[in-house]
C-alpha cells in the first residue's frame, strides 16, 4: 500500500533464476537461442513495478499530469502539496518509461555541449546561467532524496570519462578547466599511465574526473517518489493512455478510452514516448531508442580490478557507451544507444553492447547476461530540454535528450512552480526557442542512418 491509495506490485524479484544463461562472448557473436524473459529492467527486480487496479477517472481536476516519470512525478509532487488536486496518468504503469530504464547515473546536465561551444551558441552570461542552473540540479536531486527520505543508494560516486583518442583528452583537459571556471565544477585529469588506479582497461588514452557527480538506484528513487506523491494527495492513474486534448476559453479537456477530464491546466510530461498530446509535441520530439544490459554478479576481486573506485563512467565518442557498478553488487551495468534493426525483445539487439563491454573488458567473456532491455529517450533538434507552455496553453517540460534523470527531476519541479505563479519557478532554460522541423516525420527512420554516419566518424576519428 502507497499512502492512501492502494498500489499492487508485480514480482521480478525471482533471485534463483536470472533471465539469460547467455554469455558476454556469446551475445556478442550474436547467439540467441537462451533468451527467456527479454526486455525486463534489472531495476524492476528491486522495484517492480506498480500495477492496478486504479482508481477511476475523476470528471475534474485542477490539473492533469500525462505521464508519471521523474517529471511528472516532481510536478505532481509540488502541485499537490500547494493545495492542486491533481490527477496523475500514464499510457502503462507509471514509471513505464525511460525513467525506470535508465543508467542511474546523475550529472550535473551539463554534459551536452562543451563549455566553449556553449559560449558561442548562447553569449557568455546566458551560458553560465545555463552552466549554473546544471549544477542546482545535481544539488536539488541530492536535496529531494535525502528530505524525503528516498532509499535509492544515491550516492556521490563521481564520473570517469574515458579518452578514445589521444586528441580527446587534450580537449577534454580544455573543457574542464572551462567548466571549473564558469559553473565552479570540481575535475580533474587521469593521465593514460595513471588510469588503472580508476579503471582495469587499456582502451582508453587517460580521462577525466568529476568527483562530485552521483549514481543512483532509479527504480527505487521512481517508486520512492510515486510514494511520496500518492501521500501528499494526488490521484494516480496507470494504464490511462491519453488518446487527445482539447482546448476551450477556460480550459482543457483530456481524452481517454471511456472518459475525459476537465482540467484547469495540464502538463505533458511525456518525453520520448510522446504520443497523442498533440501536433506541438509530436513535431519537437525525436524518441530515440537506447539500450542497457547487466551481468551477473562477477567474483569480488575481478570487479575490483576493473572498476576499484566504484564510479559512473562514459566515453568521448559521439555514440558513446556507458557504465557502472549495480547498486551494492558486483554486477556491471553497461548502456549505449539500440540496435534499430533488431526488435528490443531480440538478443540480437544487444549484441553491440556487449562487444563494447569486451572491448574494454577483455576479460569477461565468459560473465553471464543477467538482464537486457531498452527504452526511448527524448531528443530535441537543438539539444536543449524545454519547458514552458504550447500556444493551447498546456504546459510542457521535455527533450532530456538522453540525459535526464537530473534534469526531469528539476524542470518538473520548475514547470509546476511556473504553474502556480511561483518566482521560483524561474528557470534560465525559460524562452528558448523550442525548435520543430518540417520533415519531423522523416527523423525517427533517419536516426539509423545519422548513427552510423556518427559511428563511422568515432572510429575514423574524423
Ligand atoms: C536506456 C536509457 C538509459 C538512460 N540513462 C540515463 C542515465 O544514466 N542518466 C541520465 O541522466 N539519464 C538517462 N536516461 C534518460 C532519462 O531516463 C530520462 O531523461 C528521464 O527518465 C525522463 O523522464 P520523464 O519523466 O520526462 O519521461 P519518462 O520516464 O519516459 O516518462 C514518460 C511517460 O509518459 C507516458 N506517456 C506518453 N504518452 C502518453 C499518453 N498519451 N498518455 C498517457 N501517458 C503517456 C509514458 O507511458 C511514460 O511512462 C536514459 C534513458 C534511457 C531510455
Amino acid at each position: 500500500m502507497m499512502g492512501s491509495q492502494m498500489i499492487a506490485l508485480t514480482d521480478h524479484s525471482n533471485s534463483e533464476s536470472e533471465p539469460t544463461g547467455i554469455s558476454l562472448s556469446e551475445l556478442a557473436q550474436g547467439w540467441a537461442k537462451y533468451w527467456s524473459t527479454p526486455g525486463t529492467p534489472f531495476w524492476w527486480r528491486a522495484a517492480p513495478p506498480a500495477s492496478g487496479p486504479w482508481p477511476s477517472l475523476p470528471k475534474s481536476a485542477d490539473v492533469v499530469v500525462i505521464g508519471a516519470g521523474f517529471t511528472g512525478l516532481s510536478a505532481a509532487l509540488v502541485l499537490t502539496r500547494a493545495g492542486r488536486q491533481v490527477a496523475l496518468v500514464d499510457a502503462g504503469a507509471p514509471g513505464f518509461g525511460a525513467s525506470t530504464r535508465n543508467g542511474g547515473q546523475v550529472g550535473s546536465g551539463n554534459q551536452k555541449f562543451r563549455v566553449k561551444t556553449l559560449i558561442r551558441m548562447m553569449g557568455e552570461r546566458k551560458a553560465i546561467e545555463l552552466l549554473r542552473e546544471g549544477v542546482e540540479m545535481l544539488d536539488g536531486i541530492e536535496a529531494l532524496v535525502k528530505q524525503e527520505n528516498i532509499d535509492c543508494s544515491f550516492a556521490r560516486c563521481g564520473r570517469f570519462r574515458g579518452a578514445m583518442r589521444p586528441e580527446h583528452y587534450d580537449s577534454m583537459a580544455r573543457d574542464m578547466e572551462d567548466l571549473r571556471r564558469y559553473s565552479g565544477v570540481d575535475s580533474f585529469m587521469v593521465a593514460r599511465q595513471e588510469q588503472h588506479k580508476e579503471i582495469g582497461t587499456d582502451l582508453f588514452y587517460g580521462g577525466s574526473l568529476v568527483p562530485h557527480d552521483a549514481s543512483l538506484h532509479p527504480g527505487r528513487y521512481h517508486s520512492g517518489l510515486l510514494e511520496r506523491v500518492i501521500e501528499a494527495g494526488a490521484t494516480v492513474h496507470g494504464d490511462a493512455p491519453v488518446r487527445g486534448i482539447t482546448t476551450d476559453n477556460s480550459s482543457h479537456i483530456v481524452h481517454f478510452d471511456r472518459a475525459q477530464i476537465r482540467a484547469r491546466n495540464i502538463l505533458v510530461a511525456t518525453n520520448g514516448y510522446t504520443k497523442n498530446v498533440g501536433a506541438f509535441f509530436r513535431k519537437r520530439i525525436v524518441p530515440i531508442r537506447s539500450a542497457q544490459l547487466t551481468t551477473e554478479i562477477i567474483p569480488a576481486q575481478t570487479f575490483a580490478r576493473l572498476m576499484p573506485t566504484r564510479r559512473v563512467y562514459g566515453n568521448t565518442n559521439r555514440v558513446f557507451f556507458y557504465f557502472r557498478p549495480a547498486p551494492n553488487e558486483n554486477r556491471l551495468i553497461w548502456g549505449g544507444r539500440a540496435n534499430h534493426f533488431a526488435k528490443d525483445t531480440a538478443l540480437a539487439a544487444y549484441a553491440h553492447l556487449a562487444r563494447d563491454v569486451l572491448r574494454t573488458f577483455p576479460a569477461l567473456g565468459d560473465v553471464k547476461v543477467a538482464y537486457a532491455w531498452s527504452g526511448l529517450i527524448g531528443y530535441t533538434y537543438d539539444e536543449f530540454p524545454h519547458l514552458g507552455r504550447s500556444p493551447e496553453g498546456i504546459y510542457y517540460a521535455m527533450g532530456y535528450c538522453g540525459t535526464g534523470v537530473s534534469r526531469s527531476t528539476h524542470f518538473g519541479q520548475k514547470i509546476a512552480l511556473q504553474m502556480l505563479g511561483n518566482a521560483r519557478g524561474r528557470s534560465a532554460f525559460d524562452g528558448l526557442t523550442f525548435p520543430s522541423h518540417v520533415f519531423h516525420t522523416l527523423a525517427r527512420p533517419a536516426m539509423p542512418l545519422v548513427e552510423a554516419w556518427y559511428r563511422a566518424r568515432d572510429i575514423t576519428g574524423l
